[in-house]
């Protein structure tokens, strides 16, 4: 199947939810730590044993199109999803890759600053946050044996 215009087609007709993207869907509402598609498809795999990777990966695609999830294009090249769709930022363990929310409010006013001062329409923006989870922090830490309060 041509996948591209499979996308295409999602733009213009209502998807119905299908059982297995149900299942998807709920899924990742279940799982509070923005998995990327293979843990989506592992979790899945125990409820539809059948379904494909490529199948999980497709949903994923219609459910963000469908702004029923969001994905994360973070920088750590693998995609993530998200099941809240509310604008929040996110910081990312260099280590391990683990994301978790950064509990800051979006900042509109950094959009608001580039009205006028570019030619370009403006959509939104990205901020990611990059640093070490307390396991990797205290990882290095043994590692360097080094204690972190000397
Ligand atoms: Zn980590
Ligand atoms: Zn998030």
């Amino acid at each position: 199947m041509d996948e591209h215009r499979d996308i295409t087609l999602a733009k213009k007709h209502i998807y119905r939810m299908t059982p297995q993207r149900k299942v998807i869907l709920e899924e990742v509402r279940k799982m509070n730590n923005h998995p990327s598609a293979d843990e989506i498809y592992e979790a899945v795999r125990k409820k539809l044993p059948r379904i494909s990777l490529g199948t999980v990966y497709r949903n994923l695609e219609i459910l963000s199109e469908q702004g029923e999830i969001q994905k994360l294009e973070l920088t750590d090249s693998v995609n993530r999803y998200d099941w809240d769709t509310r604008k929040h930022y996110h910081i990312r363990c260099v280590r391990c890759g683990r994301v978790d929310n950064a509990p800051i409010a979006p900042m509109q006013q950094l959009e608001n600053e580039l009205y006028g001062a570019t030619v370009f329409t403006i959509l939104g923006h990205r901020l990611e946050f990059i640093g070490l989870c307390p396991e990797c922090s205290k990882k290095l830490s043994c590692l360097k044996n080094n204690p972190p309060d000397k």
